[in-house]
């Protein structure tokens, strides 16, 4: 059977690297592609940065590979995730050999809360000189992905997971979170530490090697992990998918990048390697596997793209991942 695939290129170089991905999946697998419109360019045309149609296949397909979208990212990439009721975002953050890194020793992975906290808090201006925010934070959406990070760390022969919050100070909401994850994760037998997020931004920095994987709630997920891809050398390498109990959408981590959008150089890796999330996710490791493995080795060797201090194009790059597949 043919499995269907939702591809989403959006803006910028979204349209450069998501085709380099899809020529990849097409070199290990038998794929039938249906591409689909979002971002700033189709909502130029008819007005409507996600068509309903866009919405509607992401809704239904296992998987969706999205590139990025400009001005109206948050107009797409929100219902995009709300369309795979993704309520875990996994964001690796693994330095290569050969690529410049501040900390070339770190390899972690993010598993961060995509439903609550304060991003799905309600703004309130309440008076000239006063705003507020309401932050949400559910027991369920907690325990879930508690048993997300159980089966995660199970599945890949981790020793246990680290929560991070700030429980000390907000005892009712990053309490209620760490409670939650922490008695699925005692149910299950799997073992955890906890961290105080401020003291783990520090700590990561000096050795992240004291980390693997690291659960958070949304916005300190969303902050840590940008943090770590400083560590690692740049946001041309970060991949990350958005999981729901039926369906995903994998995307690179980085935006549209319009200072070199259009020009052919922008590094494919991180799409890449959200493609090889996506096929691990579909059920095809090895392929997930090879890809990864092309991808590191490319990067160890060359071509490199200009981020990474090479002169090579996009289609040179994704050339030789597509060699080393061979
Ligand atoms: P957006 O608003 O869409 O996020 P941005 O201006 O924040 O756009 P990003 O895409 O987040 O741009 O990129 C930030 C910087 O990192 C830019 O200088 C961009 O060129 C660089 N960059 C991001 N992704 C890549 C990539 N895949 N290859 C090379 N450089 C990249
Ligand atoms: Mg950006």
């Amino acid at each position: 059977m043919t499995e269907e695939i939702v591809v989403i290129p959006g803006d910028g170089i979204g349209r450069e690297v998501v085709p380099a991905a899809v020529s990849v999946l097409e070199a290990v697998g038998d794929f039938e592609f249906v591409e689909a419109d979002a971002g700033d360019a189709v909502e130029a045309e008819t007005g409507e940065a996600l068509p309903a149609e866009t919405y509607e296949l992401a809704a239904s397909a296992d998987a969706t590979l999205f590139g990025a979208a400009g001005e109206t990212a948050a107009d797409v990439i929100l219902p995009l995730r709300t369309a795979v009721d993704s309520f875990v975002n996994v964001r690796p953050a693994k330095a290569y050999p050969g690529v410049d890194a501040l900390r070339p020793e770190t390899d972690l992975v993010f598993l961060r809360e995509n439903t609550e906290g304060v991003y799905a808090g309600h703004e309130d201006r309440l008076s000239e000189d006063l705003s507020t925010l309401t932050r949400v934070v559910t027991t369920s959406a907690s325990e879930r992905l508690a048993e997300f990070a159980c089966d995660y760390v199970e599945d890949r022969a981790y020793d246990g997971f680290s929560v991070a919050h700030k429980a000390n100070v907000m005892r009712e909401t990053d309490g209620r979170f760490r409670d939650a994850v922490v008695s699925v994760a005692d149910d299950r037998g799997v073992e955890t530490d906890e961290v105080l997020m401020d003291a783990f931004a520090t700590r990561v920095c000096l050795d992240p090697t004291q980390f693997d994987v690291v659960v958070c709630p949304n916005l300190a997920g969303d902050v840590l992990s940008d943090l770590a891809a400083g560590l690692v050398g740049g946001l041309g390498l970060l991949p990350s998918a958005n999981i729901g109990p039926d369906r995903a959408l994998f995307e690179p981590v980085h935006g549209t990048a319009p200072d070199i959008a259009g020009e052919g150089v922008a590094n494919p890796s991180a799409t890449i390697v959200s493609a090889a999330m996506l096929l691990e996710y579909l059920g095809y490791d090895d392929e997930g596997r090879a890809v990864r493995d092309a991808v590191e080795s490319v990067l160890a060797d060359g071509p490199r793209t200009p981020d990474l201090g090479g002169d090579a194009s996009t289609e040179d790059v994704t050339h030789a991942v597509l060699e080393r597949l061979d």
